[in-house]
């Protein structure tokens, strides 16, 4: 359906575990974040009921994204379940790839056709810092396995200035070599970073670095390119590109809303406001939640509120999804 402004909104975000077996700088401070109790996630039936109800108002796309996803026993067959209703077209995910290796086989058949993997470093010790831990070798044995199984692949960078910067020309080349897309975001202040504007490297810097070492030609948005702009570099099999929340808001071109992991519809990610879709859920009646999602979808607000407003308060990711 349309939100007030005209905007068609299909596409619909999952956060189906605030869990994490990851603790990456940008995202957790190295305690993890508050846990919140088991009852309080959402079940993964209700996750189910969530998009049936969203089919009826014409989402079609879903992503299924945490925490980590895929540390959350029973989502392959929440992910089965999903792809089988007429209406749904494309069901994807978002992981850091830690377990991918063992799980690439299963997501396919589940109906994944594809993967968004996020890697900020492809020096070991680098991706260990940026993680609290991590191991980039499992990751690159997941991405491997994804691959080998047919998924389409997405890495994505989250570019920190005098931390992973200078890879940015090396994740680009990758897509010399291989049909994935690269994309670097823009590292946003979710946790109140007090020295972040230092690590925020702006798109338009990052396209001029990458003008200056490879050939890119502009590629037209479709509507699989989401947020990114995306370039190609003159004969790659893959594409680069670059998302933009802190510089350049794409926001008349949204057309997303996200659940979270408690069970909270929002109509965007720097939006304070949150709708609960549990009493939509506990009723018998089920239009009740679809008409909790109409309400949510059509007071989508314009515009997203800054989050580098000092005012702004430090926010979740991994219960959002990203
Ligand atoms: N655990 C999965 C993963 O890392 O791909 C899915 C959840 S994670 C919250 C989703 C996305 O949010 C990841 O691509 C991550 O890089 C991004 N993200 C988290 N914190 C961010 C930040 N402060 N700035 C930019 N992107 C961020
Ligand atoms: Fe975990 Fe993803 Fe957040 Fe990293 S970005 S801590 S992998 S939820």
């Amino acid at each position: 359906m349309n939100d007030a402004l005209g905007r068609t909104i299909n596409y619909l975000r999952l956060s189906v575990t605030d869990r994490c077996n990851l603790r990456c700088r940008y995202c957790m401070p190295s305690e993890g974040i508050a846990k919140i109790d088991c009852g309080e996630i959402l079940r993964l039936e209700d996750f189910y009921r969530v998009v049936e109800a969203a089919t009826a108002l014409g989402i079609s796309k879903v992503r299924i994204t945490g925490g980590e996803p895929l540390v959350r026993k029973g989502v392959i067959d929440l992910i089965e379940k999903i792809s089988q209703l007429d209406a749904i077209n494309e069901v994807t995910l978002t992981s850091n790839g830690l377990l991918l290796e063992a799980s690439a086989q299963q997501l396919k058949a589940a109906g994944v056709q594809k993967v968004n993997i996020s890697l900020d470093s492809l020096l070991p010790q680098v991706y260990r810092e940026i993680t609290r831990g991590g191991d980039l070798q499992k990751v690159l044995r997941g991405i491997e396995a994804a691959e080998a199984v047919g998924l389409k692949i997405k890495l994505n960078m989250v570019v920190m200035r005098g931390i992973n910067d200078l890879e940015v020309l090396s994740f680009a080349a990758l897509s010399q070599q291989k049909k994935w897309a690269i994309r670097f975001i823009e590292y946003m202040p979710t946790i109140k970073e007090p020295n972040w504007q230092q690590k925020m490297v702006p798109s338009k810097e990052l396209l001029t670095q990458l003008e200056n070492k490879f050939s890119l030609q502009a590629l037209e948005n479709n509507h699989t390119s989401g947020p990114a702009k995306m370039y190609q570099i003159a004969g790659a099999p893959g594409t680069v590109g670059v998302i933009s929340p802190m510089s350049e808001h794409f926001c008349h071109r949204c057309n997303r809303i996200r659940v979270t992991s408690r069970g909270f519809a929002k109509s965007c990610l720097f939006n304070r406001d949150e709708v609960d879709l549990r009493p939509g859920l506990r009723s018998s009646d089920s239009t009740v939640l679809v008409e909790t999602l109409r309400e949510v979808i059509h007071n989508k607000p314009e515009k997203q509120q800054p989050i580098d407003n000092p005012d702004a308060k430090a926010f979740n990711m991994a219960s959002i999804g990203g």
